[in-house]
């Protein structure tokens, strides 16, 4: 049986991986600290006799008994929110966090994914987005910490991949939503959804015009699925490239939830970026991926999963102090 190593496995993406190599057959081995995922997530598969977990900060020295296979690097805040409030962390999970996953990789022989990030591009003049283009992105404003952390980390990739022949992956996430998601995270789909849920307004920052494009974690995990097992180490965009402005998308969750919400208009966090949308010509290429899941379905699917949250877990507000993180 192979053994694949999930760093970040009690956060969103990493616990919806652990549960697709489990059933692909695969022995799997968590690691997380929790600094921004939860040990609920790994509830489903804990008990799995080929899953064992843990407990590690991966900025520090990593030690593994036996062989591995593989190893996806998930390790990292992920949502803006997150990066704000554990700004030093974040700069270490990227670069030291890394180069640890890439020292053992090396040392075991194993293929590594690394889970880099859209926010690569920054606030793109390119549109959409494709793995050619260099970015556009402020190594000193707020969200520095997590774009530069992830230049970083593609670029200690890729120093491993030319100089001690390591075999590397790089997928470029654009925004992925789904269960197991955190409800106050702050990203945009659990914000929305919780503020249904509480009976809020929905809080659209700017004047909404901004654009995203949303993929659905399981057409996210296939695609990261099949850049493991592929023979291409260049960075290639996994997202949905259905783009929406955030404005329409709050029309379209009240819409889709019957919720009573009305909208509210907030400051633009400094340094959002005003489009973004994945050109998947690689992916579809290379990998013969395509995402399946409609927004619709999706979205549905998601909000069932937050409604079926406990009241304590709704009400929960980790970021009292959010405001002074988006002031301008
Ligand atoms: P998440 O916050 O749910 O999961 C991240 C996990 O990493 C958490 O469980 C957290 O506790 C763990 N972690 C963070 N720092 C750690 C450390 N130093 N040592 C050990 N564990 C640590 O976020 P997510 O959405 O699941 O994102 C996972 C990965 O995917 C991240 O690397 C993120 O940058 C990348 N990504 C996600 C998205 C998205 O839309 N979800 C988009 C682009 C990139
Ligand atoms: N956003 C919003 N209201 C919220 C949360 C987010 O209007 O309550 C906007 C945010 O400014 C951004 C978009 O939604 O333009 C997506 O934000 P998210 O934090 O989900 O991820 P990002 O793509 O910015 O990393």
């Amino acid at each position: 049986m192979e053994r694949v190593l999930i760093s970040g496995a009690a956060g969103f993406l990493g616990s919806n991986l652990c549960n697709k190599f489990l059933k692909e057959g695969f022995e799997v081995i968590g690691m997380d600290n929790f600094i921004t995922g939860s040990p609920k997530n790994l509830s489903s598969f804990i008990a799995h006799p080929n899953f064992s977990f843990i407990n590690q900060d991966v900025s520090e020295y990593i030690s593994i008994k036996g062989s591995l296979d593989y190893i996806l690097h998930f390790a990292s805040p992920a949502s803006p929110i997150d990066y704000l409030r554990i700004p030093i962390q974040t700069l270490k999970v990227g670069s030291l966090g890394t180069h640890n996953i890439l020292g053992l990789a090396k040392a075991k022989q194993a293929r590594v994914l690394i889970a880099s990030t859209s926010e690569v591009y920054g606030d793109p003049l390119v549109h959409p987005q494709t793995e050619e283009y260099y970015g556009n992105v402020n190594p000193i404003g707020p969200r520095g910490v997590y774009d530069e952390a992830k230049r970083f980390q593609e670029a200690l990739t890729m120093a491993y991949h030319n100089f001690h022949g390591l075999e590397t992956r790089i997928v470029r996430i654009f925004n992925t939503y789904g269960p197991r998601m955190r409800l106050n995270d702050g990203r945009v789909i659990p914000a929305f959804m919780g503020q249904i849920l509480r009976g809020e307004d929905l809080t659209v920052f700017g004047d909404g015009s901004q654009t995203r494009s949303f993929c659905y974690v399981d057409d996210q995990v296939e695609g990261i699925f099949k850049l493991l097992f592929s023979d291409y180490h260049l960075p290639v965009n996994i997202g949905n490239p259905v783009e929406i402005s955030i404005l329409d998308f709050a029309h379209e969750i009240i819409k889709l939830t019957q919720g009573q919400s009305k909208i509210v208009f907030k400051d633009l966090p400094v340094n959002d970026p005003l489009q973004r949308c994945p050109d998947i010509t690689k992916a579809q290429k290379i990998l013969n991926w395509n995402p399946k899941t409609d927004r619709k379905t999706g979205m549905k699917k998601t909000f069932e999963y937050f409604k079926s949250l406990s009241r304590d877990e709704l009400y929960e507000t980790t970021y009292k102090n959010f405001d002074k993180y988006i002031k301008k």
